[in-house]
């Protein structure tokens, strides 16, 4: 993820630190082409835009350009915007998962890597929180994902819900809740049914677990490789169900990473994690500071 911005914005940034005195000038033409890195590795129009916008203006202020070193307070300033895109005003916090049993809710299209991150926040909060967390998945038209997640549970010491055939999404949400309460359980996770396209039965069903189960926390996960089409979904989501934050998978691959610049922009809702590969373990907590370093090289 972000090599290529990476390698774009080095570029612009070497010339800019290597030369002496810059004009306003100089700044606007090494912004256009920053506008120009962000578009490729695309983030949203309106972010670049404003981005470059901001940066702009803060950059040709008469203190960073008769400064000893202007190029490199532009970096700064650049720097420090990525941070705000990334972020927003501040880091989201951890998840509330206090009044046990707490509900998290678990939604996103289909193959977004939904019941691969529902198993590894689970093993996190067991590893890491000492918590007692049950996972249940709601995906009822797919017998074979209901498996998978039993079998991840498995792998990962997390109990799951049993089975039962022939309940809907909102019974088996109910159940859930009835067994981590009599259970003593933490937490527990609703892993609901994804399909490949957002449309108004997915959101129904979603809408009714959300109403039974009022969730804590409802994250959406979404695949950091489809770019703005993930921020779109976020927009969908949130929308029709509220969602509290968003889990971006596969930023181990090599997207271009702009669902990550636009995501917190655009649709106001704070990345939460990101996940980095297959494996259990491959999980973090979303960290702009070192996104931020990354593109920046
Ligand atoms: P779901 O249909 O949304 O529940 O998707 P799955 O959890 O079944 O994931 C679909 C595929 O994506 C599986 O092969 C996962 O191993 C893979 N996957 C999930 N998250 C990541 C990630 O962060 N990085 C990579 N490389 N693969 C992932």
């Amino acid at each position: 993820m972000f090599e290529n911005l990476s390698d774009r914005l080095g570029g612009v940034f070497d010339r800019l630190t290597k030369q002496g005195a810059l004009s306003e000038d100089d700044v606007t033409a090494a912004m256009r082409e920053v506008r120009v890195a962000l578009l490729e590795a695309d983030v949203s129009l309106p972010v670049a835009r404003n981005f470059v916008k901001t940066v702009t203006a803060k950059a040709t202020g008469a203190a960073v350009t008769k400064s000893i070193t202007p190029g490199q307070q532009v970096v700064k300033i650049v720097h420090d915007e990525l941070i705000k895109v990334l972020q927003g005003e501040g880091a989201p916090d951890a998840l509330r998962i206090d009044n046990p049993p707490a509900p998290i809710l678990m939604v996103g299209l289909q193959g977004s890597g939904k019941t691969t991150t529902t198993a590894k926040l689970a093993k996190r909060l067991k590893d890491r929180e000492k918590k007692r967390v049950l996972m249940a998945s709601l995906d009822t038209n797919r017998p074979a994902a209901m498996e998978q997640l039993a079998i991840l549970g498995q792998q990962i010491g997390v109990d799951t819900l049993p089975i039962v055939p022939g309940e809907n999404a909102v019974q088996i949400a109910r159940r859930a809740k009835q067994q981590a309460t009599l259970g003593g359980y933490d937490v527990y996770m609703l892993d609901t049914a994804g399909r490949l396209h957002i449309d108004q039965v997915l959101m129904d069903e979603v809408q009714a677990v959300r109403d039974v189960a009022n969730p804590r926390e409802t994250l959406l996960v979404v695949d950091g490789l489809t770019g703005q089409d993930a921020v779109n979904v976020a927009t969908e989501f949130d929308g029709k169900v509220g969602i509290s934050g968003v889990v971006l998978t596969r930023m181990d691959g090599d997207g271009r990473g702009g669902a990550a610049l636009s995501m917190r922009a655009v649709t106001g809702k704070p990345i939460r994690f990101v996940g980095l590969g297959e494996k259990m373990d491959a999980i973090e907590v979303f960290d702009a500071h070192r996104v931020a370093g990354r593109i920046l090289g």
